[in-house]
């Protein structure tokens, strides 16, 4: 295990649950933070509490290393983005390819905030679970811009920050089995029930894989993910990184 204190961006999503698992079992101290930028699934703040409140029952050996939460307000960011995750529009494709539900900004505002945040909490690490391979073709969840925010912040902080993302080369199915790696089938039940991915924030209807509306490109990656992982539930994705 890696020696430090980390800092987890943790959105109570399938990936940044899984990221909050790796971190735990990877470094001595971990904190987290969240950001209310007026997500229409705004429901996933909730879920965020419900998890940190449940991991000390569900991988007790990992949670003692969970240390404090920090939510920020981010509502300009939300006021400045005209998208289908902070606007009651329609989710689909827009002219340039990217989903409606692109923040334009989103990841970079997030790392740079988490950034400042980890300075003053003398973390050295900061945990992110974007991916590049099973996403929405969000740019700023690339593997070049998390890089490169790595030299930037490093450089404009004049302290070395280490971004870490275990999830970037992992689809979906991976990620499902990656949470059972680390704790095992309690962990994998808990990101099921209680993290959330719907951009609709639905939390009415489930499904094996979770609650969602079903039908939205997060509900779709997610489930087509949950039932890849049921068909092949051993953790085949890249372990360079753990
Ligand atoms: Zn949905």
């Amino acid at each position: 295990m890696a020696a430090g204190r980390a800092l987890v961006l943790f959105s109570g999503g399938q990936d940044s649950t899984t990221a909050l698992a790796w971190a735990l079992a990877r470094f001595d101290a971990v904190e987290t933070v969240g950001f209310d930028y007026g997500q229409r699934h705004r429901v996933e703040l909730a879920c965020r509490e419900t998890i940190r409140r449940a991991l000390p029952h569900v991988v007790p050996e990992l949670a003692t290393r969970l240390g404090r939460d920090h939510m920020l307000d981010l509502a300009s960011l939300g006021a400045i983005s005209e998208t289908a995750l902070t606007r009651e529009a329609e989710i689909g494709f827009a002219e340039t390819g990217l989903p409606t539900t692109f923040v334009p900004g989103r990841n970079l505002i997030f790392l740079t905030f988490a950034a400042a945040l980890a300075y003053r909490r003398d973390c050295r690490h900061i945990v992110l679970g974007v991916c590049e391979t099973d996403y929405s073709g969000y740019p700023d969840c690339r593997d070049d811009t998390v890089k490169a925010m790595q030299v930037a912040l490093g450089l404009g902080l004049d302290r070395r920050l280490v971004l870490h993302t275990p999830l970037m080369w992992r689809d979906k199915a991976q990620t499902f089995a990656l949470a059972r790696r680390l704790g095992g089938e309690p962990l994998l039940d808990l990101v099921v029930e209680e993290s959330h991915s719907c951009y609709l924030g639905d939390r009415e209807t489930r499904h094996a894989w979770g609650y969602g509306c079903g039908h939205c490109p997060a509900c779709d990656l997610r489930a087509k993910g949950f039932a890849a992982y049921e068909l092949a539930p051993d953790d085949s994705g890249p372990h360079h990184d753990d």
